[in-house]
């Protein structure tokens, strides 16, 4: 199976893409050489794609990133085209028919995964304009596990999600019971500032940074 069918494309990617920036990571950024961005395309799903990593390509993909999360920053759907509209206008964005696993075809945009990471502009730019067309972008959250801020798409029916991964509502829930623990056992002075930060910082890495530190 080709990772053309396999790995991730459009909103999903994007997301990935945006949180290679997290601030429960030492350091926040994870994209910070190419082998780096080998690590994450495979973690992706894209093993073709990593084959052909240049160095050039660091400092292009990081280049979509920051447009990425520009984009995805905005608050109303206008101010979103604007903002893909105009990174559309930088990139080679050519519609091509992929057959799927299940037999079916599906329209992909821009450079083949076979070439190397260039296909990821293109598929988020695409993938993200779909949601706007959708009516959903008002779907695109940001985790209110403070210090993370990593995206997601509510997908849930009440929209009532606040948390990028599992982890990170465990996170926010264990500390907030240490300091009721806490509370209950002092006076409210002895406890120090700031404490659901730095548990925060001290807890446990989310899943996706571990599947790209961890060999594949
Ligand atoms: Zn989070």
């Amino acid at each position: 199976m080709s990772s053309e069918a396999s790995g991730l494309h459009g909103v999903p990617l994007a997301i990935e893409l945006v949180n290679t920036v997290d601030m429960l990571n030492d350091p926040p950024d994870f994209l910070t050489d190419v082998e780096r961005l080998r690590r994450f395309l495979v973690h992706v799903g894209h093993e073709a794609a990593a084959k052909k990593l240049t160095p050039a390509d660091l400092a292009a993909t990081r280049t979509v990133r920051d447009r990425i999360t520009y984009a995805m920053e905005a608050r109303d759907p206008s101010t979103a085209v604007a903002r893909l509209d105009r990174m559309a206008g930088t990139l080679e964005i050519r519609p091509r028919a992929v057959a799927t696993t299940a037999g079916s075809w599906e329209i992909r945009y821009g450079p083949s995964p076979d070439k190397g990471p260039g296909f990821i502009g293109p598929s988020a730019v695409m993938g993200l304009l779909q949601l706007v067309v959708d009516g959903a972008w008002d779907r695109i959250g940001r985790c209110a596990g403070a210090p993370c801020c990593c995206v997601f798409v509510d997908r849930s029916k009440n929209r009532s999600r606040r948390y990028c991964c599992q982890l990170c509502a465990d996170r926010v829930n264990q500390a907030r019971a240490r300091r009721r623990r806490g509370r209950s056992r002092r006076s409210p002075t002895d406890q120090p500032p700031g404490d659901e930060r730095l548990v925060s910082r001290a807890g446990p890495r989310p899943t996706r940074y571990r599947a790209m530190k961890g060999p594949r």
